[in-house]
């Protein structure tokens, strides 16, 4: 065991502060990795203010963190993908059973019994729980290391390995591709991704937000329209037009306008996880057999094909790169809706705590 720099918080009301923490020595199979980059995701705020507890009841002290890009310091004598000096990435996963069909299928993130990165139950028993990359150094089992294409901005990957995954697996579940309608509601980090990806895919792409100032950022980042999604005419004008709309709002809010944007069969993915259950009128499904789902993350092998996919056509994350010691002030930010388009953590500034 060897000790490490990270911020933690203590409690829900506690702010983030600078901490020393365990990690495992590498065993055979794991990786070591020294963080440069970790993005800040809407599910660290969630999580360290306990926000789902619920469905997820946070164990303080939390190290959050599920967007890790670094250079690999050391490997393990099973090791066989990585050696010291790669580039490597974790994301919101450090494990799975690898028994049950989902695991068998490469979907380890509806894996029952998952180890996520930050706030599980730590396997290893290095600490009682998992702690994430808010932190100088991780260790990670080799199977959920993933591999960084070497044309992308660092700073700007990291975000995808929770932001870009959730966005990419359902569009392609859902199928969006070339001359479909695709709404994306929200422009936040999640948001940001979607339209990227969705325009990657070829689709014809309308982004719904709550922020005037973000229109044209939205026709930059790729949309081809913007509603405001609070202005009920802009609305009507969309009414039974969509193939797929993707939610990725943080909050409470009424989904029943947006699904009355389907067309008939048309789906609306929720990847958003608002902490309140959302209000649903069974009318807006019925007429057009219309469904409405959710999607957590993605696996293992559907990530890489993602950082594959960004590393061919040059996608990666909007990010504004702050010290760890904005960390808090970041979050206030996240809360008004006023990032552009993910916080992404230096982690060169840990080095001074
Ligand atoms: P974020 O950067 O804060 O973006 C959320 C966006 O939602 C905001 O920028 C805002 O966009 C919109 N919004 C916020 N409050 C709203 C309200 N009251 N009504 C309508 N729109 C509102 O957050 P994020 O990191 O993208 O995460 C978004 C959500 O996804 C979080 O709940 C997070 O926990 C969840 N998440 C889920 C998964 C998964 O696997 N399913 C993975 C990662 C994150 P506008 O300014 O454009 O309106
Ligand atoms: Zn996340």
């Amino acid at each position: 065991m060897y000790k490490t720099k990270a911020y933690s918080a203590s409690s829900a009301t506690s702010p983030l502060a600078s901490a020393t923490i365990p990690r495992r020595d590498p065993t055979e199979r794991d990786v070591q990795i020294e963080i440069l980059y970790c993005g800040i995701c809407h599910s660290d705020l969630h999580s360290v203010r306990n926000e789902w507890s619920e469905f997820m009841a946070t164990n303080y002290p939390i190290v959050p963190g599920h967007e890790i890009v670094g250079r690999v310091t050391k490997v393990g004598s099973a090791v066989s993908k990585y050696k010291p000096g790669d580039l490597a990435a974790v994301g919101c996963l450090v494990d799975s059973d690898r028994t049950c069909p989902q695991c068998k299928a490469g979907m380890e993130n509806f894996c029952p019994n998952m180890t996520l990165t930050f706030n599980s139950p730590d396997k290893h028993k290095t600490a009682p729980v998992t702690y994430g990359g808010y932190s100088a150094s991780i260790v990670v089992d080799e199977h959920f290391v993933l591999r960084v294409p070497s044309n992308l901005n660092l700073a700007g990957t990291a975000p995808l390995l929770c932001a870009g995954i959730t966005t990419y697996s359902p569009m392609r579940h859902w199928n969006v591709t070339e001359g479909k309608k695709v709404g994306v509601v929200g422009l936040g980090g999640l948001g940001h991704m979607g339209v990227k990806f969705a325009r990657a895919f070829g689709a014809h792409v309308v982004v719904f937000t709550t922020s005037p100032g973000k229109t044209q950022d939205a026709m930059r980042l790729g949309a081809h329209e913007v509603v405001m999604s609070r202005n009920a005419d802009e609305m009507k004008k969309h009414a039974g037009s969509f193939d797929f709309i993707l939610d990725t709002v943080s909050a409470g809010h009424d989904i029943d306008p947006l699904i009355n944007l389907l067309r008939i069969d048309g789906n609306l993915t929720l990847v958003g996880a608002p902490p309140k259950p959302l209000a649903v009128s069974a009318f807006g499904l019925i007429v057009g057999r219309r469904s409405l789902s959710g999607s957590n993350i993605g696996g293992i092998a559907e990530t890489q094909e993602m950082l594959d996919f960004c590393g061919r056509h040059n996608i990666t994350a909007d990010v504004e790169v702050i010290p760890i010691q904005k960390v808090n002030e970041a979050y206030e930010r996240l809360l008004k809706s006023d990032v552009k388009y993910r916080f992404c953590i230096d982690m060169a500034s840990l080095k001074s705590e």
